[in-house]
């Protein structure tokens, strides 16, 4: 008789999340923790979308839509994206939240052995799903500015590379990719033929940048474009995002889509339509607020880069201590933050989510700027 792990297929078990369960675990333990781990908006889905979404309801948008989505929705995206580019963006897909639009992507594009790069530090997802497309990821360090060094990405550019997934805003550093670096990336994509994977899902969360996101979308046709609802419209929940990019790939991972997800949940489709007609400016403009005050009240105590978006900001450990250390001090001090290694080959940094009260994120701060002294 098989073992139950011998059921279990290698692309499962090559995958490891050891080190955010070491975190739950201890964050378990907790009670009532001043909690600056969760990575999504701490308002509430804007009630003009709540009331759209019970009324898609009860209109009958209850059964599979088209695979590709809904036609206004993808239009309206199609329209405003393109607007925003400067140029046709291509075909759009309405997926279930960007995570579902990376899958599909990654899947689409990446056979065994290929390789894409990453910059170090990275959302955890892209190493995982390449692992499990059975590709490779490069990670190309980044630290200490976390900028785009473009001589590091093209050394470790290689006849199999294929893609280069860049995650503008950033989690976990909430660094902005500039209009130079932007343009870096494309040069490098073009002269090594790459494809460039953009996730902006934190793109309305910008607090410098009135001329609004620089985007390899803007300047290279082959780019697919990821965003999503999740952190925009603090629709986590309801699991929908858009890819955007050249036909050929969209139809793909469209294919893709029809033997996996199916479609995007329909009824929260129709109400993505009204939600975005919804100002967010005000949400920003608070996170903006937490951004200069978390910032503000680390920076003389730690080494810390500014954040310019997303609602990250991710700390140097004091120095003598791994982040994993700071990190088990700070939860025995009721204050939950991720150690770097979860999102990166460093255990030298840690991240903290400002998407919480002023009042738990000025106490939090004290804790850690105690425990850094
Ligand atoms: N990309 C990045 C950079 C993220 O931080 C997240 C969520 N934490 C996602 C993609 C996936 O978000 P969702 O699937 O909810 O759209």
């Amino acid at each position: 008789m098989r073992n139950l792990s011998d059921f279990i297929a290698h692309r499962a078990n090559a995958v490891d999340a050891s080190g955010i369960r070491k975190v739950f675990d201890l964050a378990a333990k907790m009670r009532d923790p001043i909690n600056l781990s969760i990575g999504q908006p701490d308002f509430d889905v804007p009630e003009p979308a709540k009331l759209a979404a019970i009324a898609a309801i009860h209109a009958g948008h209850n059964r599979y839509t088209q695979t590709q989505g809904i036609a206004p929705l993808r239009e309206r995206l199609r329209k405003d994206l393109s607007a925003e580019m400067g140029r046709d963006v291509g075909d759009v897909l309405i997926t279930s939240g960007v995570s579902g639009g990376l899958l599909l992507a990654i899947l689409a594009i990446i056979n065994p052995g290929e390789e894409a790069i990453l910059l170090d530090p990275y959302f955890v997802m892209y190493k995982h799903l390449l692992t499990l497309a059975g590709g490779v990821a490069k990670v190309v360090d980044t630290y200490p500015d976390f900028r785009f060094h473009a001589e590091r990405v093209e050394s470790a550019i290689t006849p199999q590379t294929k893609l280069l997934i860049l995650n503008s805003p950033s989690n976990p550093t909430g660094v902005v990719m500039t209009e130079a670096e932007v343009q870096a990336a494309v040069a490098l994509a073009k002269k090594h033929d790459l494809l460039i994977i953009s996730d902006e899902i934190y793109e309305p969360f910008l607090y410098d940048a009135p001329r609004g996101l620089p985007s390899a979308g803007k300047l290279y046709d082959r780019t697919i474009i990821l965003r999503g609802f999740s952190k925009s419209h603090a629709m986590t929940g309801w699991r929908l995002g858009y890819a955007a990019g050249p036909a050929e790939i969209i139809g793909q991972m469209t294919k893709l889509q029809q033997y996996t997800f199916v479609c995007a949940p329909s009824p929260l489709q129709e109400a993505a339509l009204a939600a975005l007609d919804i100002s967010m400016t005000s949400a920003v403009d608070d996170y903006r607020r937490k951004r200069d005050l978390v910032y503000s009240r680390l920076s003389p105590a730690f080494e810390v880069v500014k954040p310019q978006g997303a609602f990250y900001i991710f700390p140097r450990a004091p120095a003598g201590k791994s982040a994993s250390e700071f990190v088990a001090q700070a939860i025995e001090n009721n204050v939950l933050i991720i150690p770097g290694n979860v999102f990166s080959s460093h255990d030298t940094h840690f991240r903290i989510s400002y998407a919480t009260t002023m009042e738990k994120l000025s106490a939090g701060c004290d804790v850690l700027c105690r425990l850094a002294k």
